[in-house]
Protein backbone atom coordinates (compact mmCIF):
# COMPACT_ATOMS: atom_id res chain seq x y z
CA UNK A 1 0.00 0.00 0.00
CA UNK A 2 1.40 3.57 -0.83
CA UNK A 3 -0.01 6.65 1.61
CA UNK A 4 -0.77 8.87 -0.61
CA UNK A 5 -2.81 6.99 -3.22
CA UNK A 6 -6.29 6.78 -3.36
CA UNK A 7 -6.82 3.34 -4.74
CA UNK A 8 -4.58 1.83 -2.31
CA UNK A 9 -6.82 4.18 0.45
CA UNK A 10 -9.83 2.60 -1.26
CA UNK A 11 -8.49 -1.13 -1.44
CA UNK A 12 -7.50 -0.73 2.56
CA UNK A 13 -11.09 0.75 2.56
CA UNK A 14 -10.31 4.07 4.34
CA UNK A 15 -12.14 5.46 1.78
CA UNK A 16 -15.62 4.67 1.52
CA UNK A 17 -16.63 3.33 -2.01
CA UNK A 18 -18.90 -0.17 -3.19
CA UNK A 19 -17.13 -2.62 -4.71
CA UNK A 20 -19.20 -4.17 -7.10
CA UNK A 21 -16.69 -7.37 -7.80
CA UNK A 22 -13.63 -8.63 -6.25
CA UNK A 23 -10.77 -11.78 -6.15
CA UNK A 24 -8.05 -12.24 -4.84
CA UNK A 25 -5.79 -9.52 -6.93
CA UNK A 26 -8.23 -6.86 -8.09
CA UNK A 27 -11.05 -4.99 -7.06
CA UNK A 28 -13.61 -3.23 -9.31
CA UNK A 29 -15.41 0.03 -8.66
CA UNK A 30 -17.79 2.95 -10.50
CA UNK A 31 -16.08 5.63 -11.80
CA UNK A 32 -16.50 8.96 -9.92
CA UNK A 33 -16.71 10.71 -12.68
CA UNK A 34 -18.26 8.62 -15.89
CA UNK A 35 -17.27 9.31 -18.93
CA UNK A 36 -20.09 7.17 -20.68
CA UNK A 37 -23.24 5.84 -18.95
CA UNK A 38 -21.15 2.92 -17.51
CA UNK A 39 -17.47 3.48 -16.38
CA UNK A 40 -15.81 0.94 -14.10
CA UNK A 41 -12.53 0.93 -13.22
CA UNK A 42 -10.92 -2.99 -12.49
CA UNK A 43 -7.63 -1.85 -10.02
CA UNK A 44 -5.17 -4.52 -8.69
CA UNK A 45 -5.05 -4.63 -4.85
CA UNK A 46 -1.53 -3.91 -4.74
CA UNK A 47 0.09 -0.86 -5.74
CA UNK A 48 1.59 -0.89 -9.08
CA UNK A 49 1.80 2.47 -10.87
CA UNK A 50 2.05 1.01 -14.44
CA UNK A 51 2.22 -2.58 -16.03
CA UNK A 52 5.95 -2.41 -16.33
CA UNK A 53 5.84 -2.92 -12.58
CA UNK A 54 4.14 -6.76 -12.97
CA UNK A 55 5.95 -9.64 -12.74
CA UNK A 56 4.87 -12.32 -14.72
CA UNK A 57 2.84 -14.21 -12.29
CA UNK A 58 1.09 -10.90 -11.69
CA UNK A 59 0.58 -10.70 -15.30
CA UNK A 60 -1.09 -13.71 -15.30
CA UNK A 61 -3.51 -13.00 -12.69
CA UNK A 62 -4.29 -10.23 -14.48
CA UNK A 63 -4.92 -11.60 -17.55
CA UNK A 64 -7.38 -13.87 -15.56
CA UNK A 65 -8.85 -10.88 -13.86
CA UNK A 66 -9.47 -9.58 -17.34
CA UNK A 67 -11.35 -12.11 -17.92
CA UNK A 68 -13.49 -12.13 -15.16
CA UNK A 69 -14.01 -8.36 -15.89
CA UNK A 70 -15.69 -9.29 -19.40
CA UNK A 71 -18.15 -11.61 -17.87
CA UNK A 72 -18.86 -8.54 -15.24
CA UNK A 73 -19.64 -6.55 -17.73
CA UNK A 74 -21.78 -8.88 -20.19
CA UNK A 75 -23.62 -9.70 -16.07
CA UNK A 76 -23.94 -6.09 -16.37
CA UNK A 77 -25.68 -5.73 -19.16
CA UNK A 78 -22.79 -4.57 -21.77
CA UNK A 79 -23.87 -7.48 -24.49
CA UNK A 80 -23.41 -4.77 -27.56
CA UNK A 81 -19.66 -4.53 -26.52
CA UNK A 82 -17.61 -2.17 -24.51
CA UNK A 83 -13.78 -0.42 -24.40
CA UNK A 84 -11.34 -1.05 -22.20
CA UNK A 85 -8.69 1.43 -21.56
CA UNK A 86 -5.41 1.84 -19.11
CA UNK A 87 -3.80 5.19 -19.92
CA UNK A 88 0.06 5.15 -18.57
CA UNK A 89 2.31 7.89 -17.67
CA UNK A 90 2.41 11.28 -18.98
CA UNK A 91 1.74 11.35 -22.85
CA UNK A 92 -1.42 8.50 -21.78
CA UNK A 93 -2.65 11.21 -18.98
CA UNK A 94 -2.76 9.09 -16.92
CA UNK A 95 -4.06 11.09 -13.49
CA UNK A 96 -4.11 8.39 -10.79
CA UNK A 97 -0.69 6.58 -10.61
CA UNK A 98 -1.92 2.94 -9.61
CA UNK A 99 -2.66 0.90 -12.15
CA UNK A 100 -6.66 0.88 -13.41
CA UNK A 101 -8.41 -0.37 -16.19
CA UNK A 102 -11.28 1.50 -17.60
CA UNK A 103 -14.39 -0.40 -18.58
CA UNK A 104 -16.72 2.17 -20.85
CA UNK A 105 -20.28 1.42 -22.41
CA UNK A 106 -23.53 0.62 -21.88
CA UNK A 107 -24.19 3.23 -25.17
CA UNK A 108 -22.27 3.59 -28.61
CA UNK A 109 -18.88 5.62 -27.89
CA UNK A 110 -17.17 7.89 -29.75
CA UNK A 111 -15.32 7.19 -32.64
CA UNK A 112 -12.05 5.85 -31.65
CA UNK A 113 -8.55 6.86 -31.50
CA UNK A 114 -7.12 3.32 -32.55
P1 LIG B 1 -6.75 8.00 -15.27
O1 LIG B 1 -6.88 9.38 -15.81
O2 LIG B 1 -6.70 6.93 -16.33
O3 LIG B 1 -5.62 7.88 -14.27
O4 LIG B 1 -8.11 7.69 -14.50
C1 LIG B 1 -8.31 7.88 -13.14
C2 LIG B 1 -9.80 7.74 -12.93
O5 LIG B 1 -10.04 7.57 -11.54
C3 LIG B 1 -10.62 8.93 -13.39
O6 LIG B 1 -11.55 8.49 -14.40
C4 LIG B 1 -11.31 9.40 -12.12
O7 LIG B 1 -12.62 9.86 -12.36
C5 LIG B 1 -11.29 8.15 -11.27
N1 LIG B 1 -11.35 8.37 -9.84
C6 LIG B 1 -10.58 9.20 -9.08
N2 LIG B 1 -10.92 9.11 -7.78
C7 LIG B 1 -11.91 8.20 -7.70
C8 LIG B 1 -12.68 7.66 -6.64
N3 LIG B 1 -12.51 8.04 -5.36
N4 LIG B 1 -13.63 6.73 -6.91
C9 LIG B 1 -13.82 6.34 -8.20
N5 LIG B 1 -13.13 6.80 -9.25
C10 LIG B 1 -12.19 7.72 -9.02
Amino acid sequence: MKNDCIFCAIAAGEIPSEILYQDDFVFVIADIAPQASAHYLMIPKVHKADLSQFTPQEARMLGESLLRYDAFARERGLTQGYRLVVNCGEHGRQSVGHLHVHLLGGEPLNEKMC
